[in-house]
């Protein structure tokens, strides 16, 4: 049964939508103002449908942006707090870089020690040569000056988490019905938001977060939202026009169908995340061909769960998504469409630059629907805001599965609170030039 009415909707059983459905429940039960009955949770498909049930899952705090990193630790926090419900693997990450990048590293590092998260720098060519070898004997990646080994992280099931989440939240008492579409918002003349039209009934509430992965855009509409923003320069000051409020990635990932003990360390453990990030040329482990000679990087980890090593490169953008997959980025043209023909090559090829190990292993590359779409923001990092006095909308430009915390501090702005954490990503930063420091990274979201 649909209810006619709920104090609260939450469109989207994602990571966002469950944690904010989670503590916002919390709250209002502690306060004595509500409880879990008050929120139901809405998802067209079923939970975690979309970005959340295909990411990689990486925890890390590894960000050159120092409100990133805040907000990151209070996520790591969250993970730690249950970490078998949360199917979370505390293994830890490294970030292992070339020249161009150990300034920016050697600078995480120090503000990772200012709020207390645990990190271990090195630094130069040759320590970072023989720290690595201490993990993995057949170490043998090119141009790499730093590491940073992160204590805390690692990562997670993705899925299994997310079940893990939802059990939590219906324990609540929350609501999570899945297999129905919000279609649009109903307003009244002073703009506020009285209910939801959905493909099955009219829902009215009092508050509503959007918290719809890489479907946001189409909210954004609904909202009656800008396409294009304009940006404040912060150095210069010059104001840029009409710059589009979104731009589609698409991620590039996939798993080496091996033993996932394959990519244990020396003594049998299970390793820490690894992402290299390098300028050295990458040659094509089968047949020597240079595959590129600009930086590069990509991330792996060894996962039961995907059922091999598995990881991913960095993403491109997509400059004019086709049809559907605009509209519906998991709809049914994504699949051939999110990875890349040549990225097995690519990826298998770095895996093989950076350990011996995984040479001659193209073959074993898992050839089935892999990667993603994400709907990114113009300066690629999170747009977390109330757009109006009574709808929040959570759109991460891809980095969230990492971020279990924001629900925490959405449920807390929602009952009232005002976190500092959040306020470097109100939607009006652009306007007032208010950005985000930008890192030598090949990646949009370090
Ligand atoms: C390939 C890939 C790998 C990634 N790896 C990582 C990683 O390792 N670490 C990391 O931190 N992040 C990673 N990410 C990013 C991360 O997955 C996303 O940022 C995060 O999962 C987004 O969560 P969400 O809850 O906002 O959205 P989603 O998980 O996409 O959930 C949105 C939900 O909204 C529902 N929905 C959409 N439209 C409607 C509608 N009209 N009505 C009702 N329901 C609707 C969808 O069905 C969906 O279930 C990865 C992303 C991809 C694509």
């Amino acid at each position: 049964m649909i209810p006619k009415s709920s104090p609260f909707i939450i469109i989207g059983a994602g990571i966002h939508g469950l944690s904010t459905a989670y503590h916002l429940a919390k709250r209002l039960q502690r306060s004595g103002r509500g409880c879990g009955e008050d929120i139901i949770v809405l998802d067209k498909s079923g939970i975690c449908a979309g970005a959340t049930g295909i990411a990689c899952g990486v925890i890390r705090n590894n960000y050159y942006q120092p409100a990133m990193r805040e907000l990151m630790a209070h996520s790591v926090k969250v993970w730690e707090s249950d970490p078998e419900t949360y199917s979370y693997h505390p293994v830890g990450y490294m970030q292992i870089s070339c020249e161009a990048m150990r300034e920016d590293v050697a600078s995480i590092h120090q503000q990772q020690q200012a709020i207390g998260y645990e990190s271990v720098f090195v630094d130069g060519a040759a320590n970072s040569d023989a720290y690595m070898k201490t993990f993995f004997s057949d170490w043998r990646a090119q141009g790499i000056t730093s590491v940073l080994h992160e204590k805390s992280g690692g990562y997670a099931n993705n899925s299994r988490a997310m079940y893990g989440l939802a059990a939590k939240v219906e324990a609540l008492g929350v609501r999570i019905i899945t297999g129905i579409s919000v279609t649009a918002m109903v307003r009244d003349g002073a703009g506020a938001i009285v209910a939801v039209d959905t493909d099955q009934s009219q829902i009215s509430c009092d508050y509503v977060v959007v918290a719809a992965g890489p479907w946001v855009p189409k909210f954004w509409d609904m909202l009656g939202l800008p396409s294009s923003i304009s940006i404040k320069n912060p150095n210069t000051g010059v104001v840029s026009q009409n710059i589009p409020m979104w731009v589609y990635w698409s991620l590039q990932e996939g798993t080496l169908g091996v033993d996932p003990k394959l990519q244990v360390t020396e003594d049998g453990a299970m390793p820490p995340v690894i992402h290299v990030d390098t300028d050295a040329p990458l040659h094509s482990d089968e047949d020597g061909r240079l595959i590129t000679d600009d930086m590069w990087g990509i991330y792996y980890k060894p996962d039961f769960h995907f059922g091999g090593v598995q990881g991913g490169a960095a993403p491109f953008i997509i400059d004019k998504p086709v049809g559907e997959v605009a509209v519906d980025p998991y709809g049914p043209a994504s699949p051939e469409f999110v990875v890349g023909p040549d990225f097995a090559d690519m990826w298998v090829s770095a895996l093989a630059h950076c350990q011996s190990r995984f040479s001659g292993m193209t073959p074993r590359f898992k050839r089935e629907p892999s990667g993603g779409i994400g709907a990114f923001t113009p300066d690629s990092f999170p747009v977390f805001d109330e757009v109006c006095e009574n709808c929040f909308v959570i759109a991460d430009s891809n980095h969230g599965y990492k971020m279990i915390g924001v629900g925490d501090l959405v449920a807390d702005k929602i009952c009232g609170g005002s976190s500092d954490l959040l306020k470097p990503f109100r939607l009006s930063r652009y306007e007032e030039g208010a950005l985000h420091p930008v890192s030598n990274s090949p990646f949009p979201w370090s």
